[in-house]
């Protein structure tokens, strides 16, 4: 599923009332609740504490009555108040099946600020606006598109500030590494400009000695 689409789901929070456990989001069986009855929802509820009374005490209730090795675990579909047991199997029956929703948020996040630096590409020239280009150049999770877009605007936006976080980050994307240290280059001809050898400071491209190491 993708990031975007449980992440309504997060702000929901439901409480196990039997042993009041915090209840896990996970993404719906194949199967269905009862007969005839789909899910209507991708995610649901579902307390996992093993020490659950609902679920302890249900393999007893289920053998007895049903005559089957089960037992049950309090579940709740998105949007209700209250939910219900559900039977289950065994106890991994819901094991690989839980969203981790600050994972999904935190992806989420990424994804709309390199929107935001995308939309503010076509205006940071005329801006001076560094720090979307920046965005881009260095998030390694950025479409490449963008991150090749940002590698020429970085020139044309000729800003010394770009250097240091640059030649200091690490790529993943080689490809994007050489055309941002190769951009940096354009910018330090266009100003006749140079970095120190010694200690990477900038300086003119004509100086004999470095004016911040004297070497
Ligand atoms: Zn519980
Ligand atoms: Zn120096």
């Amino acid at each position: 599923m993708p990031a975007n689409a449980c992440l309504k789901y997060a702000d929901e929070e439901h409480l196990c009332p039997h042993c009041q456990t915090k209840l896990s989001c996970c993404t719906t069986p194949p199967f269905h609740v009862g007969d005839g009855l789909g899910w209507g929802s991708d995610v649901f509820f579902v307390c996992l504490n093993d020490a659950c009374p609902l679920f302890t005490n249900g393999w007893k209730l289920v053998e007895t009555q049903y005559g089957q090795n089960a037992s049950f675990r309090y579940m709740v579909l998105p949007g209700e108040k209250t939910g219900g047991p559900m039977m289950v199997g065994s106890k991994t029956a819901f094991t690989g099946s839980e969203i981790d929703l600050k994972a999904a948020r935190a992806k989420n996040t990424r994804y709309q600020q390199e929107q935001e630096a995308l939309a503010q590409l076509a205006t940071c020239v005329a801006e001076k606006n560094l720090a979307p280009v920046l965005y881009l150049i260095t998030d390694e999770d950025s479409a490449l598109a963008g991150r090749h877009q940002a590698c020429q605007l970085l020139v044309e936006l000729c800003d010394l500030n770009c250097i240091d976080p640059i030649r200091n980050h690490k790529f993943r994307h080689t490809e994007i590494g050489q055309l941002a240290n190769l951009a940096i280059n354009s910018i330090l001809e266009k100003t006749f400009q140079k970095e120190c050898p010694h200690c990477a400071e900038i300086i003119k491209a004509q100086a004999v000695t470095c004016k911040h190491c004297g070497k």
